[in-house]
C-alpha cells in the first residue's frame, strides 16, 4: 500500500476563505501550530467574489447607527429565527473586526471627511456596508493573506522557519474527519494535482468550507461549494440546523445561458437601481409584506427622496430583504410580466450618470459588457433569482464555535444559526471575521484544556483510503459517470426544492434523491489519480447528496413560509414554528434523521429593543405574555 504523507498540528483549519483565514490568524496568535487547508488555490476562496461590502454599525455615514439597530435589523431579516446570541455578538463585534482589518493593511473607500465609507443595502436601516468599490471580498482576502505572511515572517525571525506556526496546503481536499473516543483526532484528504493522500493529526479542527450552491442548477456559487464541511460534520456526529433555509438572491444574470446564475450585486439597488417589469412598472411597491409596512416607502416619489434625505423618508421597496424581492420577481415572471429571457429589468442607467456607475460598480459594468454585451450605463440589465447562500449549517456554541463533537469547530457560511431564515446582504463578511476569530480562540482554548491528545486510529486511515478509491474500483462494474448523476441532483433540487415549494414535489424529490443515492454510490471513474475531475466530483457528490437530503427533509417538515423557505401550500408565517429548529443528523452513509428542538428564548433586554407591536407579528402570545413590556 502507498505511503501516506503525514502531518501533525495543534489546529487544522479547513477552508481559506474569510472565516478560515481569520480563524487561523487567531489560532496562531494564541501560539498554536496551525494548518490552513484549501481545495482551491490560496486566495481563490469564495470570499474573494463578495462584492457589496461588510456590514458593521460604525455610524460613519449616519451617526444614528449602533449595534442595537444592527442587531434588530439582523433579527428582522432572519424573521426572528436567528440564534440571538450570535446576532448580538456579531452586531457588537463587527466594527472592531473592520477596524482591525485596516490595521492589517486593508483600505476601504472613504467618506469626504476621511472615515470608512458605508453603503446602503437591503434590510439595513442605515448605510452600513464598509466596501472597496464592488470588490470588497478581494480586499478582505488580500489583507488576511498579507497578515498571514507577516506572521510567517515573524515566525521565521524567531525560529528560522517561515512555516513553523502557519502552513498552507492548497489544492488539498479533505474527505474524512477522524474521531477517537468521541473526540476529534485528525482528518484525511488528497492533493488534487497528484491524487496522493495526506493525513493530518490534530485535536482541533475548524470547518470553514463555505456553502452548498452546487447542488442547484442555477447558482451564483463556484465549483468548491459542494457542502463538504456540512457533510463532514454530519458524518462525524455533529448536527446541522436551519437547512430548509436557502437564500435565492433576487438578482442573478439570466442571459446568455452560459452565465445564468452569476451574481448581480445588491449594491446596484443600494446605489439607486430600480426593478421594473415588462410593462415598465416599478412593481416592488405591490409586494411590501405586512410585517414591513410602515418601514418602506409606498410611492415612487418618497422612495426617490430617500436617496438624498434618508432621515425624513422611507427606503424604496427594492431594498426589502432578499427573500421578499426574489419572491416578487418570481411572481412577476409567473404572471407573464417578465423580460424576454425570463427575468425582470434592473436599471441604473436612468438613475446614475455613466461616471458614477463606472466608479461605484466597475465590476458590474465589465461583467455585463463582456458576458452579455449589455452597457449598463445605457440599458437595463435582465435579472432573476439564483441560489446564493445557505443559512443552514453546523450547529455551534455561539461564543466558541464548537459543535456537539468535542474538538470540531465551524465558522462562516458552513455554520448555522446566525442568520436565521434569511441573511441580510453584507452580514456574511462580518460574520466570517467575528466568528472566524471566535472559532480560532475557541479551538486554541480547547487544545489548552486537553490532558492528552486523542490518537488517530490506523484502521480509520485504511477505511478512509478505501472510501476515497471506491469510484475507481467500481469502474469494472460499469457505474455511471459522476457528471450525469450530479446534473440529475441539481435538476431535482432546482425544480422540486427551489424557491417556491410544495409537499408533493418535495416528496417526489426525496424519492429521487434516494434513487440518486444508489447511483452515486456506484459512480465510476477511469484514468489516473492526478488532476482527475471525474474522481473529484465523485467524492464531492457524496457530500452534495447528503446535504440535499437535509434540505429536502427539513423543507418538507416545516409547514409555514419564512425567509428562505416558501411553501405554496403553507404561504403564511406561523409563530408556533418560530420557536422550532429542525436539527439534522446522519444515520449511516446517506440517511438523515430530523428532530425538532425548541429555540432558546431571547434575553429580555434584547427583546426590549423592539416595539411590542412588531414582536406580536412574530412571537406567540404565550411567549410574549411573560415579557414585562406587555404589562405596560
Ligand atoms: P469561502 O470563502 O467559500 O471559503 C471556503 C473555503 O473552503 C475555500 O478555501 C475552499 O477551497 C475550502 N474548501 C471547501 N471544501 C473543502 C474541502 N473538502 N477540503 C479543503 N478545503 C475545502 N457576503 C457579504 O457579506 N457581502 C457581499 O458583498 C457578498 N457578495 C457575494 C458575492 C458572490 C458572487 C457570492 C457567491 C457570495 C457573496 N457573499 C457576500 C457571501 C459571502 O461571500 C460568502 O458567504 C462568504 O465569503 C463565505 O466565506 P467562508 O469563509 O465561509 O467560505
Amino acid at each position: 500500500s502507498e505511503e501516506i504523507e503525514h502531518h501533525t498540528f495543534d489546529v487544522v483549519v479547513i477552508g481559506a476563505g474569510g472565516a478560515g483565514l481569520r480563524a487561523a490568524i487567531e489560532a496562531r496568535l494564541q501560539g498554536k501550530r496551525t494548518a490552513i487547508i484549501t481545495k482551491s488555490l490560496f486566495g481563490k476562496a469564495h470570499t474573494v467574489m463578495a462584492e457589496g461590502g461588510c456590514a458593521a454599525a460604525m455610524g460613519n455615514v449616519n451617526p444614528n447607527d449602533n449595534w442595537k439597530v444592527h442587531f434588530a435589523d439582523t433579527m428582522r431579516g432572519g424573521k426572528f429565527l436567528n440564534n440571538w446570541r450570535m446576532a448580538e455578538l456579531h452586531a457588537k463585534e463587527a466594527p472592531d473586526r473592520v477596524w482591525e482589518l485596516e490595521t492589517y493593511g486593508a483600505l476601504f473607500d472613504r467618506t469626504p471627511d476621511g472615515k470608512i465609507s458605508q453603503r446602503n443595502f437591503g434590510g439595513h436601516t442605515y448605510p452600513r456596508l464598509a466596501h472597496v468599490g464592488d470588490r470588497t471580498g478581494l480586499e478582505l482576502i488580500r489583507t488576511l493573506q498579507q497578515k498571514i505572511v507577516s506572521l510567517q515572517q515573524e515566525d521565521h525571525a524567531a525560529t528560522g522557519d517561515y512555516e513553523s506556526y502557519i502552513k498552507v496546503f492548497h489544492e488539498t481536499t479533505i474527505t474524512e474527519l477522524f474521531k477517537t473516543d468521541g473526540r476529534i483526532s485528525g482528518c484525511f484528504g488528497y492533493f488534487r494535482p497528484t491524487g496522493k493522500f495526506v493525513r493530518f493529526d490534530a485535536p482541533a479542527i475548524v470547518l470553514a468550507t463555505g456553502g452548498v450552491g452546487k447542488s442547484y442548477s442555477v447558482t451564483s456559487n463556484s465549483w468548491e461549494y459542494t457542502g463538504d464541511g456540512h457533510a463532514l460534520a454530519l458524518r462525524a456526529g455533529a448536527t446541522l440546523i436551519n437547512m430548509e433555509f436557502l437564500q435565492f438572491h433576487p438578482t442573478g444574470m439570466v442571459w446568455p445561458p452560459s452565465v445564468k446564475g452569476i451574481l448581480v450585486t445588491e449594491s446596484v439597488r443600494g446605489d439607486g437601481g430600480v426593478l421594473r417589469n415588462s410593462e415598465g412598472k416599478r412593481f416592488m411597491f405591490d409586494y411590501i409584506a405586512d410585517v414591513f409596512k410602515n418601514l418602506y416607502a409606498t410611492t415612487e416619489e418618497e422612495a426617490d427622496r430617500w436617496y438624498t434625505d434618508p432621515d425624513n423618508n422611507k427606503r424604496p421597496p427594492e431594498l426589502l430583504p432578499r427573500d421578499e424581492v426574489a419572491r416578487a420577481i418570481n411572481a412577476e415572471v409567473k404572471a407573464g410580466r417578465g423580460s424576454p429571457h425570463g427575468g425582470v429589468y434592473l436599471d441604473v442607467s436612468t438613475r446614475l450618470s455613466p461616471e458614477q456607475i463606472l466608479k461605484r460598480l466597475p465590476s458590474m459594468y465589465h461583467q455585463f459588457k463582456e458576458l452579455a454585451d449589455v452597457d449598463i450605463t445605457k440599458e437595463p440589465m435582465e435579472v432573476g433569482p439564483t441560489c446564493h447562500y445557505v443559512m443552514g449549517g453546523i450547529e455551534v456554541d455561539p461564543d466558541t464555535g464548537m459543535s456537539v463533537v468535542p474538538g470540531l469547530f465551524a465558522a462562516g457560511e458552513c455554520s448555522g444559526g446566525m442568520h436565521g431564515s434569511n441573511r441580510l446582504g453584507g452580514n456574511s463578511l462580518s460574520d466570517l471575521l467575528v466568528f472566524g476569530r471566535r472559532c480560532g480562540l475557541g479551538a486554541a482554548q480547547y487544545v489548552d484544556g486537553l490532558d492528552a491528545r486523542p490518537q488517530v486510529q490506523e484502521a480509520d486511515v485504511v477505511t478512509a483510503t478505501e472510501r476515497a478509491l471506491l469510484p475507481f474500483t467500481t469502474a469494472a462494474e460499469g457505474g455511471e459517470n459522476p457528471f450525469v448523476v450530479h446534473q440529475e441532483l441539481q435538476k431535482t433540487m432546482h425544480e422540486l426544492v427551489g424557491i417556491i415549494r410544495k409537499a408533493d414535489e418535495m416528496e417526489l424529490a426525496l424519492k429521487k434523491l434516494e434513487d440518486i443515492a444508489v447511483r452515486a454510490r456506484t459512480v465510476s471513474v477511469t484514468g489516473g489519480r492526478a488532476f482527475n475531475p471525474n474522481w473529484h466530483l465523485a467524492l464531492d457528490l457524496r457530500n452534495m447528496l447528503l446535504v440535499s437530503m437535509c434540505v429536502a427533509k427539513a423543507a418538507l417538515e416545516r409547514k409555514e413560509s419564512r425567509g428562505g423557505h416558501t411553501r405554496d401550500d403553507y404561504p403564511v408565517m406561523d409563530p408556533e414554528w418560530r420557536k422550532v429548529l429542525l436539527v439534522c443528523s446522519a444515520e449511516g452513509e446517506d440517511n438523515v434523521r430530523l428532530e425538532r428542538k425548541e429555540q432558546v428564548p431571547m434575553r429580555p433586554d434584547l427583546l426590549d429593543l423592539f416595539e411590542m407591536d412588531e414582536l406580536k407579528k412574530y412571537f406567540t402570545g404565550e411567549e410574549l405574555g411573560g415579557h414585562r413590556a406587555t404589562a405596560q
